[in-house]
């Protein structure tokens, strides 16, 4: 492994002064899960990893009828914490199923916002792809069996955080602090879809950054399902997955918010589902119509035709489970 110096802070101020604006110069070490395995994988080489777990925040707090919650906060901590459990169900749902417990005890919401993709030529430290200052993306005319459905092209990754699709359901703000001082940045906005500008990032986020707080706010009257499916139970990351979020009316479905995972390069939200939703009465028939809105126009790769049948069973239960009816 390259050698690297190791800095310590105490407080988020110092945490970011020891950042660096140059790309992945200097990077954030939280839980480490990630991070350290791209360094021994010899995909990532920093100078200078900041140990953020001191100095962020590791806390969950009352927000203007909302909750902020730390980005240090283990996902443990996260999936167990009573009003979290209460008030965004959904969020608790995906901690508690990110991983194995040894994940959720080490690894962090900033981290699991902040990893990177799974895509296996990324990870490769042969093949030099789009994401590590290449000019190609090998998955089209490779192996792609996990890849993206929606909105690939020129990568065709899809985001690996289960946190990020419940934060977006939720219309969660995220808390970035830099050298000129903090910006909140809504959650859908965060994650970007891959351009020739920005094809190594994910997200908005400035290498001289840190996200340290997600904010949530007041979850209002909404019903909510969380559905994943994985090709087995104990630790992978889920083939794809989907939050929804009902105001429900009586019976009446108000409004619907339809965010899926796993499927694209970023938390990918389905208007056409939640317009399919508006309006009716949650019945097996409405929800199997709404997942089938949701997967129009998905434009599977040469393996992964197969993700847009799993995907729409996602939608279609997390529809079910939000209006508190039995999963056939
Ligand atoms: C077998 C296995 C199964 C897994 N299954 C899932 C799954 O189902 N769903 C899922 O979501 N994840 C899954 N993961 C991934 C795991 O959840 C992440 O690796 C973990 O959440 C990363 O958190 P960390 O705190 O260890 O991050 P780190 O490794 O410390 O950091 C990850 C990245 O984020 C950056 N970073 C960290 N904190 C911040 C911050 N505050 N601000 C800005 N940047 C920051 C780091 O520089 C690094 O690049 C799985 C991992 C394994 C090994």
């Amino acid at each position: 492994m390259k050698p690297f110096s190791y800095v310590n802070p105490t407080n988020e101020k110092d945490a970011v002064a020891a950042l660096s604006p140059e790309y992945e110069k200097a990077l954030p070490l939280a839980g480490g899960q990630d991070l350290l395995a791209r360094m021994k994988d010899y995909v990532t080489q920093p100078d200078r990893i900041v140990n953020v777990k001191n100095a962020l925040d590791a806390t969950v707090t009352p927000a203007s009828g909302g909750l902020r919650i730390g980005a240090a906060m283990k996902m443990v901590d996260l999936a167990e914490h009573a009003e979290v459990g209460r008030m965004y169900p959904a969020v608790a749902a995906a901690a508690i199923e990110v991983g194995t417990p040894q994940i959720r005890h080490q690894g962090t919401v900033g981290g699991n916002l902040n990893q990177r993709p799974r895509c296996w030529y990324y990870r490769n430290e042969e093949f030099v792809c789009f994401k590590k200052g290449g000019n190609t993306c090998f998955s089209p005319a490779g192996e792609n069996q996990f890849h993206a459905i929606f909105g690939g092209g020129p990568t065709f990754i899809v985001h690996p955080s289960s946190l990020a699709v419940p934060f977006v359901a939720y219309h969660a703000t995220f808390r970035l602090l830099g050298p000129k001082g903090e910006r909140l940045v809504p959650a859908a906005e965060y994650f970007t879809m891959p351009n020739l500008q920005n094809i190594q990032r994910e997200n908005v986020l400035q290498p001289d950054e840190l996200l340290t707080h997600v904010i949530l706010p007041a979850p209002g009257n909404v019903k909510s399902g969380h559905y994943e499916v994985r090709y087995k139970a104990s630790h992978d990351w889920p083939i794809a997955f989907a939050t929804v979020l009902l105001t429900m009316t009586g019976s009446t479905v108000q409004g619907a918010r339809v965010v899926m995972g796993a499927v694209a390069p970023v938390p990918w939200r389905s208007q056409a589902a939640e317009q399919a939703l508006a309006g009716r009465t949650i019945t097996p028939e409405v929800a199997a119509a709404a997942a089938e809105a949701a997967l129009r126009g998905a434009m599977p790769l040469s393996q992964n035709a197969y993700k847009i049948q799993v995907a729409k069973t996602a939608v279609e239960r997390a529809i079910l489970q939000a209006a508190g009816l039995p999963i056939a």
